[in-house]
């Protein structure tokens, strides 16, 4: 393939992205938004493949064999639950890969540029390495606490921002030593060396120190991360496809830290410094009350009587795999004359759209899906709200408890309604870890059971 020729893939490649971004941006042109992105990718692996700067085709063909077939078991055996920490993994990869890369361009002799040039190239090789180390080991503990391998609570370090002040000097500081090295011919793959060790700790604890609750704003910032780091690879590469869909992943998950910290009250600087909302001293208050549980039969009498219905979806109803019966009920309960409406927390389930992919899959319409802010000013003409596997997001003590590790995070305030249903299998706390109040307030049922089966007893008994 001729290099103009290349060059116009890249560019129709780079449009398809830019376009699937956008239509990931909303429900409705989800889908589209991913075939945009699977068709940019087919155009962008077949032009790199054709084009002059593969030197093997058997090694290539051996990668994309093992890669491809170890990414299509990954995609077609987790479960939708499961998928954060998929794409967890996924982030360390394009971590590991700039690393690799970076270091395949150091050792490599039969690169020869000379003068500002050469500096440039070589300040690329270390930051390529710097941010795909913190990329790796990043996202691999992002992956264990995902995955509950590791306790989600923050591992704080007596003067850790010390300590971190201390790695980032480091860092500037071995660079220095690094390009001085390479200019004088002396070692310079020690400070390098050096430095991978030290962007590998700065990952493990930068996550580490994250609490639970705030592990949404970790997910987006690594996702940002590894764009970054896939724009370094294409930097040291010289492959302006790598470099802008870099940037484009990067910023775009730069944006959705901010639109997280935003959701959750957070500021990113305290969130990356880790232990937000574990520094207030207090104990957080017990939760104190009697629980009052309900049957199904008793829910489905609720849900009758009402006129404006809210559901709550979370965690849970991802576990539960509860969707489809929930759209079954809404529906029936439409088909009366009820008004039903959905309330989507920004941070409910474990990635972000996590709900609204739950949602979509089951075919509800989006016109009754609201997002939290849609929903909070109305809770006062809610009859019944069912709260479905969904614990932090519906937590009271966000707003009355300053020393609750989620405090000062908006929540669903469903106990102004009148009557609030919670589908649970125990009182056990939520991804934060922390007690919930509103399970033993006075207008609250708990519906105990798997989501799923309680849910299914419910609408057998709305059809009975
Ligand atoms: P939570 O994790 O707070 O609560 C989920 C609840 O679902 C649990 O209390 C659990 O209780 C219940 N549950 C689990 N399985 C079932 C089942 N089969 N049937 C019925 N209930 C079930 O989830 P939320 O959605 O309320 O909040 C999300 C939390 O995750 C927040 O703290 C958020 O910060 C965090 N997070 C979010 C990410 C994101 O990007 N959205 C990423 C990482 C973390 P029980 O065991 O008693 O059944």
């Amino acid at each position: 393939m001729t290099h103009s020729l290349v060059a116009m893939s890249y560019i129709v490649a780079t449009i398809l992205f830019i376009l699937s971004l956008s239509g990931l941006s909303n429900q409705e042109t989800a889908r589209k938004g991913n075939y945009y992105g699977m068709l940019g990718m087919a155009i962008a692996i077949i032009a790199t493949t054709l084009s002059a700067s593969v030197t093997s085709y058997t090694i290539l063909i051996v990668a994309i064999l093992i890669g491809g077939s170890i990414g299509v078991r990954a995609a077609s055996k987790v479960a939708m639950t499961q998928m954060p920490e998929l794409v967890a993994i996924m982030h360390s990869l394009v971590g590991m890969a700039a690393v690799l890369v970076g270091y395949a361009n150091f050792m490599d002799n039969t690169i020869v540029i000379e003068g500002v040039e050469r500096t440039i190239h070589e300040l690329e090789i270390y930051l390529g390495i710097l941010i795909g180390a913190v990329t790796f080991s990043g996202s691999v503990i992002a992956f264990c606490k995902l995955s509950e391998r590791i306790s989600g609570k923050p591992l704080l370090l007596p003067a850790r921002h010390w300590f971190n002040l201390g790695l980032l000097i480091s860092s500037i500081v071995l660079g220095w030593m690094f390009l001085h090295a390479l200019e004088t011919g002396g070692s310079p793959l020690i400070p390098l060396a050096m430095m991978t060790v030290i962007a590998l700790i700065f990952g493990v604890h930068m996550v580490m120190a994250i609490g639970g609750a705030d592990m949404p704003v970790v997910v987006s910032m690594l996702n940002s991360y590894s764009g970054w780091a896939a724009a370094a690879t294409g930097f040291m590469l010289n492959n302006d496809l790598l470099i802008v869909t870099g940037a484009l992943v990067g910023s775009s998950g730069a944006i959705l830290s901010y639109i997280m910290c935003r959701a959750m009250n957070r500021h990113f600087l305290s969130v990356i410094a880790g232990g937000f909302g574990t520094a207030s001293g207090g104990e957080a208050a017990a939760i104190e009350g009697e629980v009052q549980p309900i049957e199904a039969e008793e829910t489905a009498q609720l849900l009758l009587a009402a006129k404006n219905i809210i559901i709550i979806p979370g965690y849970g109803m991802a576990v539960a795999q509860a969707q489809h019966t929930v759209y079954e009920i809404t529906k029936l309960l439409r088909d009366k004359g009820k008004k039903v409406g959905f309330g989507i927390h920004p941070v409910a389930g474990r990635m972000p759209g996590h709900m609204n992919v739950l949602l979509a899959e089951a075919k509800v319409p989006y016109d009754i899906v609201f997002e939290m802010d849609e929903i909070n000013e109305d809770w006062g003409k809610v009859d019944v709200s069912i709260v479905i596997g969904a614990n932090d997001i519906v937590n009271p003590s966000a707003i009355t408890d300053p020393n609750s590790p989620i405090a000062g995070m908006p929540v669903l305030e469903c106990w102004k309604g009148e009557t609030t249903i919670v589908l649970k299998r125990s009182m056990a706390s939520g991804y934060a870890g922390v007690g919930n109040p509103l399970f033993v307030m006075e207008n609250t049922r708990m519906l105990f059971g798997d989501a799923n089966v309680t849910m299914q007893a419910v609408l057998k008994a709305l059809r009975g």
